[in-house]
């Protein structure tokens, strides 16, 4: 049997599951953080079982895919855990169904629907949702903040899909989900119920679903989310981007300056 001779940094040995960052970590826009795929490469060579974690809600998982494979990552679409993808478990486990206003992309109300909800967008009943959902879109607009307002304050649960304010891009950050629920919680006066994605605990519900027991590293490039979510689901963390450690008490196990560094110690 011929055996897997790509080099590993002695730091991912232990671990079973590696959850990756798509933004920051592997690529920010369109181009690709060097040494990121031969770093994945290496950890499928080992063996690691890889899940692909974003706080992305604009694009479904199959979108993913199609952009990893463009970089030159393999990838599998249930190997793919989007904001979205975790907020359709978390509302299929919850059950229930109802009606939904959502403001977000088509890749969002797609989860949404399929989490057995009905979609009220576009419909006369949008302000009398059970569920409004809240995540950026780029045709984000203010009749959407307002049908989203007056649902909310009708008595709709509020749930956002991430609290992260930007996301890189190469011209500069972008407003990310955060940023609209802010919107949301500012017109209402009401908190969201919950937040899905990094580093909220449904995020990793469904991680852990599709993964199952094993030592888990969960790896991104930023503190309040990769490594904030990781240290709350109880499993190590490497942040990526950085020459140093972090001061201050949260403390991811591992910091490298980018995910090969991490992976391949180079
Ligand atoms: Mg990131």
């Amino acid at each position: 049997m011929i055996m897997a001779t790509l080099p590993l940094s002695p730091a991912l040995r232990p671990y079973d599951h590696v959850l990756l960052d798509l933004d920051g970590c592997l690529w920010v826009g369109d181009e690709v953080i060097e040494g990121a795929v031969e770093a994945v490469a290496a950890l499928r060579e080992a063996g690691k079982a890889l899940l692909f974690l974003t706080n992305d809600s604009w694009h479904a998982p199959e979108e993913l895919v199609r952009r990893l494979w463009r970089h030159g990552f393999q990838a599998a679409v249930d190997e793919v855990l989007s904001a979205g993808a975790a907020l359709q478990f978390w509302l299929a486990q919850r059950g229930g169904g109802g009606g939904a206003y959502v403001v977000g992309s088509q890749a969002l109300v797609d989860h949404v629907a399929a989490a057995g909800l009905r979609v009220l967008n576009r419909t006369e009943f949008a302000t009398r949702a059970d569920v409004v959902v809240v995540a950026s879109h780029e045709r984000f607009d203010y009749e959407e903040l307002k049908i989203a307002t007056q649902a909310v304050l009708r008595g709709a649960e509020l749930v956002g899909v991430a609290r992260d304010a930007t996301f890189p891009m190469p011209e500069g950050p972008w407003p990310a989900a955060g940023a609209v629920l802010a919107a949301v919680e500012t017109a209402t006066g009401r908190q969201a119920a919950l937040t899905i994605g990094k580093p909220e605990a449904a995020m990793y519900d469904a991680a852990r679903d599709r993964l199952g027991p094993g030592a888990t590293l969960a790896v991104g490039d930023r503190l309040e989310v990769d490594v904030l979510g990781a240290r709350r689901a109880g499993v190590d963390s490497a942040l990526v981007g950085v020459a140093e450690p972090p001061a201050g008490d949260l403390r991811p196990t591992h910091v490298a300056r980018s995910l090969a560094a991490l992976v391949l110690g180079s």
